[in-house]
């Protein structure tokens, strides 16, 4: 551990909604389970959270997400699902699809849909 590790969010607006989508189009859902996971570092969750105060006057809240909780992206297909579900084989984070895929236990399977690693 160093003072270097990524610490994941979720921002939460002020009607207890999640902040998900880009930073070209802000969306807010009920569910926890769509809810955008930032880097408070990488992604400059404080100054967006100020920068949100200033010019619009909403208090967002960034909530730390339960390290079993944090999400990982598949490096070969994209999807999203939960950290301790990811393989990383030395170059890159899988998700089980993409690994049965790679290591040929079930060659040419394409991966499911974007979101079936997702509960
Ligand atoms: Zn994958």
């Amino acid at each position: 551990m160093n003072d270097r590790e990524a610490v994941k969010v979720l921002i939460v607006n002020d009607d207890g909604q999640y902040l998900t989508g880009t930073a070209f189009e802000w969306e807010f859902t009920d569910e926890r389970g769509k809810a955008r996971v930032f880097d408070y570092q990488a992604d400059r969750v404080g100054e967006l959270i100020d920068l949100v105060r200033k010019t619009q006057g909403r208090v967002w809240i960034a909530v730390k997400l339960d390290p079993r909780e944090v999400f990982e992206f598949c490096d070969r297909c994209g999807c999203r699902m939960w950290a301790f579900k990811t393989y990383f084989d030395g170059r890159q984070f899988l998700c089980r699809n993409c690994r049965e895929v790679e290591s040929g236990a079930k060659p040419g399977l394409p991966p499911r849909g974007a979101s079936g690693e997702v509960p």
